[in-house]
């Protein structure tokens, strides 16, 4: 370890798109941010998984809050960026491909109606459609689908390049990037500490990290660690009930452009909201703009098994066929994984950590990570700077009552 001790108003732990958003937010406010990531930029979940920005999968609540400011704030990001960055800077790829969404049994028609309905309520652009529209906009889907919602607000960016455009534009106001730095624990009140039990944390100031390169002091620390937010959590003294859920995604050879939407099985929503560990699958299915047909995906939590199962790949195939009887004839190049950062209350965690002065969090976004950084930014943001938040900050407070009794789970030893 070396001597070096840097002084920062923030510390923003982890260069996954969460914490590249935040960095570039508060850079862009003023604030002397250092972004420490313990390997390379886009490292972790972020680069491992898909970059659908979707209003379609929330049922009404505070995550489609999130999603429907996302659904606005990702448009105009695209245009900062691009005019920001120049045509050098590889395009984010941002499009506003739509959504359709059908179930693929009798059981499965009304209740994907219904949800429609309660999104409609709730300013969603959700349109029930019949098989004739269903088949005008994907013309491949399988007829015998029972029913068919088309949502045009969905889109989609590549989530590796948005990271690393936000991370460009972050180092253009001043953040500090630093990659193969990995955070060991925290210093308070000034001196480094070991690690700090719980229940001495009251009245104690987080006041930066220890790091394989040296201490960093900062005004404030926040956990953007994903799926290792529990990790960090805790090398900081306090538990968080973060959890890793792992997620498959198969990847065809190139073919003939047949999929046209984001186009997935209803059973999706059952899956995303789920609290079972065992593994579930459906079908989200899209073509790229290369020609591959990306499938998934599975949601497991398995801990941090990287594997690639071959059950968990026939069952995501198996799925797909359902939606797209074509797809049975597909040849399946690759399949990658990433562990979604699971939180067991379905919310991200989003500001402040009440029993750490100088702790905040950001992370927990499970499978909606890529799409919900700009909103996660945005609230740090205003939160950060004592403004009214544009988006309500208490149904994501680590001190929100559906998550106390998790918040013993994992605590410091
Ligand atoms: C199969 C799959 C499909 C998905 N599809 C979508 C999708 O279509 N749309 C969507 O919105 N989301 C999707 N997601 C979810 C999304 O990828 C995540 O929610 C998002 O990437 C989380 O971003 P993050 O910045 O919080 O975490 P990460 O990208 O994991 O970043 C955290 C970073 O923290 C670093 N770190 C950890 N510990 C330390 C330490 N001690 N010191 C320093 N650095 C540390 C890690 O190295 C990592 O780079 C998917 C996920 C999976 C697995």
């Amino acid at each position: 370890m070396s001597d070096e001790r840097t002084t920062a108003d923030v510390v923003v732990i982890g260069a996954g798109i969460v914490g590249a958003a935040i960095a570039r937010a508060l850079g862009r406010e003023g604030q002397r941010v250092v972004v420490l990531e313990r390997g390379a930029a886009v490292s972790g979940t972020s680069a491992q998984g898909e970059g659908n920005l979707l209003v379609s999968d929330k049922a009404p609540g505070f995550e489609l809050e999130l999603a429907l400011h996302a659904n606005r704030r990702w448009v105009e990001l695209a245009a900062e960026l691009r005019d920001e960055l120049g045509p050098d800077f590889p395009d984010i790829e941002f499009e506003r491909k739509g959504g359709v969404v059908v179930a693929t049994t009798e059981q499965g028609a009304e209740p994907l109606k219904d949800f429609a309905r309660s999104q409609a309520e709730a300013s969603v652009d959700a349109q029930i459609i019949d098989l004739d529209e269903a088949l005008k906009l994907e013309p491949h889907i399988n007829p015998a689908i029972t029913a068919a919602v088309a949502y045009p607000q969905d889109s989609q960016v590549q989530p590796v390049i948005a990271t690393e455009a936000l991370l460009a534009s972050a180092r253009r106001a001043g953040v500090e990037v630093r990659c193969s730095v990995e955070v060991l624990g925290g210093l308070y009140d000034g001196h480094a500490g070991d690690r700090l039990m719980q229940k001495d944390a009251a009245g104690r100031r987080l006041t930066g990290v220890r790091t394989t390169r040296g201490d960093v002091t900062a005004a404030s620390v926040i956990n953007a660690a994903g799926p290792w937010g529990a990790e960090v959590a805790s090398r900081l003294g306090v538990s968080l009930p973060v959890r890793p859920r792992r997620g498959v995604v198969l990847v065809t050879t190139r073919m003939p452009h047949r999929i046209f939407h984001k186009v997935y099985d209803g059973d999706y929503f059952g899956a995303t909201q789920s609290n079972d560990a065992a593994l579930q699958t459906s079908s989200v299915i899209e073509s790229t703009a290369a020609g591959t047909v990306l499938i998934g995906s599975s949601r497991e939590q398995i801990g941090f098994d990287p594997r690639i199962r071959a059950e968990v790949i026939a069952e995501i195939a198996a799925k797909s066929t359902r939606v797209f009887p074509f797809l049975r004839d597909a040849s399946v190049m690759r399949a990658y994984g990433g562990f979604r950062p699971f939180m067991p209350d379905h919310l991200p965690v989003i500001g402040p950590d009440h029993r750490l002065p100088g702790l905040w969090h950001a992370t927990g976004h499970e499978g909606a990570g890529i799409g919900l950084s700009i909103s996660t930014a945005d609230l740090v943001a205003d939160l950060y700077a004592g403004r009214e938040p544009g988006i309500p900050a208490e149904p994501f407070s680590l001190a929100r009552p559906s998550l106390a009794p998790h918040l013993t789970e994992g605590a410091v030893a």
